[in-house]
């Protein structure tokens, strides 16, 4: 059976620290789906949706066994309606795995098939968080160091 993992995300924006966790995902997985949680009804996102999609396609080019989407219901529905038994994640440190630790506990009581993997961030991606390149961004700082595309 392949293994097709689900790696989820707000992606506001896509930074190096995913793209790593993407690329050391395909030593384990056959196929990544890349997944933007978006509501158009609800979600506020400072990047536009559609264009993050258009970098990550562009920064995935080379493979094809990565896809990038947008969805907007449970993160286990998708995963299931794309037949992904794996969840992607990653984890910089105790804030984000109490996080992923609940999520995680969830999404297998909804759909028991789908095991929730995490790599450990590596080092020098660790402190590279979205929130913090958008706050840089709005100031006008130079945020391309962080991203794996030009904007
Ligand atoms: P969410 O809104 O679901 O937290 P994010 O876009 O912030 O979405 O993050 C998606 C996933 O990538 C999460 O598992 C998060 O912990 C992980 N992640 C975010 N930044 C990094 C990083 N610098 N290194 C490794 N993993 C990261």
């Amino acid at each position: 059976m392949k293994r097709i993992a689900l790696f989820p995300g707000s992606f506001d924006p896509f930074t190096k620290g995913h793209e790593d966790i993407v690329l050391r995902g395909l030593k384990l997985f056959d196929e990544i789906i890349i997944a933007i949680g978006y509501n158009s009804g609800k979600s506020v996102r400072y990047f536009p949706v559609n264009e993050m999609v258009q970098h990550i396609k562009a920064t995935f080019a080379a493979h094809p066994n990565i896809s990038v989407h947008t969805y907007a219901e449970l993160t286990a529905e998708f995963a299931r309606k794309h037949k992904a038994n794996y969840l992607l994640r990653g984890l910089r440190n105790t804030t984000d795995f109490e996080y992923e630790n609940s999520i995680s506990q969830i999404n297998r009581q909804l759909f028991v098939e789908l095991e929730s993997v995490f790599l450990i961030t590596s080092p020098e991606f660790a402190w590279i968080s979205s929130s913090i390149i958008r706050e840089v961004h709005k100031y006008g700082g130079d945020i391309s160091g962080f991203l794996p595309y030009k904007l």
